[in-house]
């Protein structure tokens, strides 16, 4: 395994997109805690026991969306934060359960407003 994490500059101007990257699978993960653009390379065919037949040939299935919102929770107790994307329809929803949440110190939101400005809602 050869895997290599490191921060390059994304679309949206952030210089903080995470990336990692396996040389050798070539399986890969991207994401961006400003603008939301995730990326993921993935082998779907690795077989079952790591019984690999003779001819294997990896067959790769990539998802990349963007919501355009970002969620990050701070846990009380805990170092650092958990960032994921979410999608507009369930922000009001997630919003109302991590208020009620006592194991959240903190969450925000990062979205574009309408001006196109990268804006942070931090609750609680
Ligand atoms: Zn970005």
């Amino acid at each position: 395994m050869s895997k290599k994490t490191e921060h390059k500059e994304c679309e949206c101007g952030s210089k903080d997109r995470i990336t990692e990257y396996d040389s050798d699978t070539q399986e890969g993960y991207e994401f961006c805690d400003v603008c939301s653009s995730y990326l993921r390379v993935q082998i779907i065919n690795i077989p079952k026991h790591g019984m690999f037949p003779i001819g294997w040939i990896p067959e790769y299935k990539k998802a990349h969306f963007k919501t355009g919102y970002v969620l990050k929770i701070w846990q009380k107790g805990g170092n650092g934060f958990m960032t994921s994307a979410i999608e507009k329809s369930k922000l009001k929803s997630a919003i109302e359960e991590l208020k009620k949440d006592d194991r959240v110190k903190r969450f925000a939101i990062t979205f574009k407003d309408g001006k196109g400005n990268y804006q942070t809602q931090i609750y609680k």
